[in-house]
């Protein structure tokens, strides 16, 4: 185990080693009081023991999980460089992808916005750049914005710091070698990043990227119906909306993304039937759509 990684796991256990005291200090308390009221309880001691400090350990991991995850998801304080959604007063939304380019989806996905002349933006995973790059070419051809989501989908948290520089300067490399264009954004797998990933994105020049509102479809048990029902209910100006071409619950390919390809139209109508109008993720963060970025040439 990399030193880091057990660095985390210890401070892990220090809070709910922590939780487990307090939550333990709280049932003495209770227990104090209600002995006041009460005969003493005549359980065979040890069992009950046993059985307190299991339940008290299930509540102080469960507590642990929960401030983690608030914090991996919302942060604490102002986080300026943490992108999450647009202007909520202007009447816009922004389509993202992430986790392709897939040969299965991506050019099916392609066709539907051009058909309905929809930008949007896609976070891609570098081993798929270089596995499938005409695919990720196709996606700059189509004049469509592009973000770093990593080499291999790594879980930013529990990276060592060598792996995770290698994971975002690799993507970028391979992005930027293949299609032409710099990748201006980048979002951690699953929305986990820490301090390392802001500092990188900062040097990187790429803005942090998250979402405000997921279809979910990487549940892959939603209908095409489902996912049209939610988003085109719940849009709202402003939103940045989650998608994926590509990827799989656990693993980086093997999604069925059918479903996200079956609704992509259903959504384009439906939001744009709200009034709302998609935009591309410079246009929706800064108000104007990007400069053309000038045609790159590694090789000269
Ligand atoms: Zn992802």
């Amino acid at each position: 185990m990399p030193w880091e990684t057990a660095l985390r796991v210890a401070l892990a256990l220090l809070f709910v080693g922590a939780w487990h005291l307090v939550f333990g200090w709280l049932w003495n308390r209770v227990a104090a009081v209600r002995r006041g009221r009460r005969a003493p309880s005549r359980w065979p001691g040890r069992l009950l023991t046993l059985l307190k400090h299991g339940f008290l350990f299930l509540c102080a991991v469960g507590v642990t999980v929960l401030l983690a995850n608030f914090y991996v998801y919302h942060g604490f304080g102002h986080q300026p460089d943490i992108y999450r959604r647009g202007d909520p007063a202007r009447p816009w939304v922004a389509l993202t992808f992430d986790d392709g380019p897939s040969p299965q989806y991506t050019p099916r996905i392609l066709e539907i916005l051009e058909k309905h002349g929809v930008p949007a933006t896609f976070f891609m995973v570098g081993a798929h750049v270089e596995a499938y790059p005409d695919i990720a070419a196709a996606v700059v051809e189509a004049g469509h914005e592009v973000g770093n989501h990593t080499y291999s989908h790594i879980n930013v948290p529990t990276a060592s710091t060598q792996r995770l520089y290698e994971e975002m300067l690799g993507t970028t490399a391979v992005i930027l070698e293949v299609t032409g264009q710099y990748p201006r954004y980048v979002r951690p797998p699953r929305g986990l990043y820490d301090g390392r990933f802001r500092r990188m994105a900062a040097l990187l020049g790429q803005e942090v990227v998250l979402w405000n509102r997921s279809s979910f479809d990487w549940q892959g048990s939603l209908s095409p119906q489902a996912i049209v029902r939610r988003i085109v209910n719940e849009a709202r100006p402003g939103d940045i909306l989650l998608f994926h071409d590509s990827g799989a619950l656990i693993g980086r390919e093997g999604g069925n993304r059918e479903a996200t390809v079956q609704a992509l139209e259903g959504i384009i109508l439906g939001v744009r039937a709200k009034g709302l109008e998609f935009v591309p993720l410079s246009q929706l963060l800064h108000g104007v759509e990007g400069e053309a970025d000038p045609p790159f040439n590694l090789v000269e």
